[in-house]
């Protein structure tokens, strides 16, 4: 926490940060394997981008948060799971306007460990609902607002299912903490960017490995009606990886088995992680 290490229990942080009071604050998690950072540059750059379209400032060094993440992955022994970084706007007294305050940024990184290469899901598949979306409109910016989230995803597992897929005016957005993508007519589809979705790590990396293995996919807006015809369905995320999706509001999707060709982007995606990594 603001350079310093600290056990679970003795970190705390001010009442009166921001970050607590208003959710001014942004954050990535990079996925750790083998005691390593996927994509790490890719997922600094992105949290540079959230500071900036927040006026928060910041005069991070990419290295320094690096050096930072692998002392934490090694002294807590983490192999597989993630590194969380989060930056608020700081210490200051409660008040909306922000600009009169001269306070430093509140900078928090810990690490957890969590099943990425052998997570169960990615194995069977997961089941969806969808809901709409109750975001503020800048879901581009990866802040910690993420309460609707939170509800949309324990709605769902309340529901029975294991997730929620975020809907607005009858199209699909993205999952509670992933993005969507869906096989129509062979072709993979992904909603564009905009500031209606988070622009994913993973997702850019899935479309990058795609195209380099002339798997023909595109960038348009997915109707829900798409979404419960589609051949295949699936999620990326940082912890999540490719994650089959076999039902969608209670209809299975294909034939409610993992598709061909999910299988096959989960196979391409590893192969690559793992050659960036040695
Ligand atoms: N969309 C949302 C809303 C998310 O929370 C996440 C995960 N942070 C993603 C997409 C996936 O992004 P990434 O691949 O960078 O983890």
């Amino acid at each position: 926490m603001n350079g310093k290490f600290f056990s679970k229990k003795e970190a705390s942080i001010s009442v009166f940060d921001r970050g607590f009071l208003f959710s001014d604050s942004v954050y990535e998690v990079t996925a750790v394997i083998g005691g390593s950072l996927v994509d790490w540059q890719e997922h600094f750059a992105r949290l540079i981008r959230s500071l900036d379209h927040l006026d928060l400032v910041n005069n991070f060094q990419e290295e320094d948060f690096y050096q930072i993440q692998k002392k934490l992955i090694k002294e807590n022994e983490l192999k597989e799971g993630l590194c969380y970084v989060q930056v608020t706007r700081g210490v200051a007294e409660r008040d909306f306007n922000f600009a009169k305050s001269s306070s430093l940024p509140t900078v928090v990184i810990f690490t957890q460990e969590k099943l990425i290469l052998s997570n169960p899901a990615c194995k069977v598949g997961i089941k969806i609902i969808t809901v709409p979306d109750n975001r503020w409109r800048r879901r581009d910016i990866k802040t910690t607002q993420l309460l609707a989230q939170s509800l949309a995803k324990t709605h769902a597992v309340k529901k029975g299912v294991d997730d929620s897929l975020l809907v607005q005016d009858g199209f699909i957005n993205e999952g509670s903490s992933s993005n969507a993508f869906i096989i129509k007519d062979e072709c993979i589809v992904t909603p564009c960017l905009s500031n209606d979705i988070l622009g994913g790590i993973t997702r850019s990396a899935v479309i990058k490995f795609c195209k380099k293995n002339n798997l023909e996919i595109k960038e348009q807006k997915i109707n829900v009606n798409d979404l419960i015809n589609a051949q295949e369905v699936f999620l990326t995320s940082a912890t999540g990886f490719v994650l089959p999706v076999i039902e969608v509001d209670g209809r299975r999707v294909g034939n409610g088995l993992i598709g061909d060709r999910v299988r096959e982007i989960q196979k391409i995606y590893l192969e690559q992680i793992k050659l960036k990594l040695s």
